[in-house]
């Protein structure tokens, strides 16, 4: 693989074709000319590989997926419009009407439901299986099963897989493997060296880092990725657009950066919240006491920022008053960004997710200092064992 400072700050950037600017420009163009018919016909013929028109190829987008290849050790990339857009290019370019899928049990809510509502309707049935056995994937493939779905670990439970073990049993029998990796991000693990036919990323979260964007990436090889281009890519359309597109390029220049920094501070926190009392469990693949923490040592490059804590009460008033005093880590959903943010369960429970813990809380750590982030993580529990004991 390239080196990755090289691949983040100038793999692709031909600057004597944009009047040697130091930055890459946004190419908003829609269309491009040809000098001649033979140029345009040869154009025609491959719009993967020549600029055409912007659905296709475009050079703000263009340099984007050389980069995402690189990261990812890929043969070849593509930048989508969202991760969703990722995850349904890839399956829909897996499976057709007659397919099975196996995939691992809860994965991201919007994938669950492009299996469960969107493609039922098209002929496509899906087995979801528990990740932790890899005989369950083994015991649900049938003839007719065309693909294995993998998110590992998910972003809310952070169950993991046996990607490589998982993958050999996939290519045995013919089947192609999609992981969502963003998780990890393209630096915290490689499943195309663990055997992944396709790695999809919603690069809204790490790749991006800044919560001011939604993308969506594809990595795999010139093959699957040419299929992927001829068919959902252009047929449905869901583009980055170049703007968006530039913006990644800016965010990944300090991919490493921001990763070592919230991979730090996150083992700070972690190890905070493992000895207090008011925490009962943390479902955090690199700590210690996860039931699969030695497969994520084997298989993942680094620790990253994404966890859940259940608090060690399931009084109402006391996990509101948990998630109302904290200053530093904002309510919201997503995650991977700049900024600290909780999602707490208690949250959802007039919606569809009645089946998690009332007391879970998802933990997305940021930027922000490791201290202020323990000391306001520490008063916010204060607060709440205070209502706890009272109540
Ligand atoms: C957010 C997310 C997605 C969907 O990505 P979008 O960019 O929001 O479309 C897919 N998988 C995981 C694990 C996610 O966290």
């Amino acid at each position: 693989m390239e080196d990755l400072s090289f691949i983040l700050n100038h793999l692709g950037e031909d600057r004597t074709k944009y009047f040697d600017a130091v930055t890459p420009p946004i190419v908003t163009s829609s269309n491009f000319t040809h000098n001649t018919v033979e140029a345009m016909r040869k154009a025609a013929l491959d719009e993967q590989h020549h600029y055409w028109y912007t659905r296709g190829n475009n050079p703000t987008t263009d340099l984007l997926n050389k980069k995402l290849a690189a990261l990812q050790g890929s043969e070849d990339a593509l930048c989508v419009g969202s991760g969703s857009a990722a995850v349904s290019m890839a399956v829909l370019h897996c499976a057709k009407a007659g397919n099975h899928i196996v995939s691992v049990n809860n994965p991201y809510s919007w994938t669950n439901k492009l299996f469960t509502l969107f493609l039922n309707e098209y002929g496509i049935e899906t087995t979801f299986v528990d990740g932790t056995r890899v005989e369950a994937f083994q015991e649900a493939i049938r003839p007719n099963t065309s693909l294995i779905y993998l998110e590992s670990p998910n972003s809310l439970t952070f169950d993991l897989q046996d990607i490589e073990t998982i993958c050999k049993i996939a290519k045995s029998h013919g089947i192609k493997t999609v992981i969502d990796n963003s998780y990890s991000s393209p630096l915290g693990q490689n499943p195309i060296e663990l055997g992944c036919d396709l790695v999809v990323h919603s690069a809204t979260k790490y790749l991006s880092g800044h919560s001011d964007l939604v993308a969506g990436a594809i990595m795999g090889s010139k093959e699957d990725i040419a299929a992927i281009f001829k068919g959902p890519f252009m047929t449905l359309g869901g583009i980055l657009s170049p703007f968006n597109a530039w913006q990644l390029l800016r965010s990944l220049r300090t991919l490493e950066i921001r990763l070592e920094r919230v991979s730090q501070t996150t083992q700070k926190v972690v190890a905070f919240l493992e000895n207090h009392p008011m925490i009962s469990e943390i479902w955090y693949p690199h700590s210690p006491s996860h039931p699969q923490y030695e497969l994520a040592l084997k298989q993942m490059k680094m620790p990253l920022g994404l966890f859940s804590l259940k608090l060690n009460t399931t009084n109402p008033t006391a996990i509101t008053a948990f998630c109302e005093s904290l200053k530093y880590f904002l309510m919201a959903v997503s995650w991977g960004g700049y900024e600290s943010l909780i999602w707490p369960a208690i949250a959802a429970y007039s919606g569809a997710r009645t089946d998690l813990p009332i007391n879970l809380v998802r933990m997305s750590i940021g930027l922000e200092n490791a201290d202020t982030l323990i000391n306001d993580l520490n008063q916010a529990l204060e607060i709440a064992h205070k209502i706890d004991t009272n109540s």
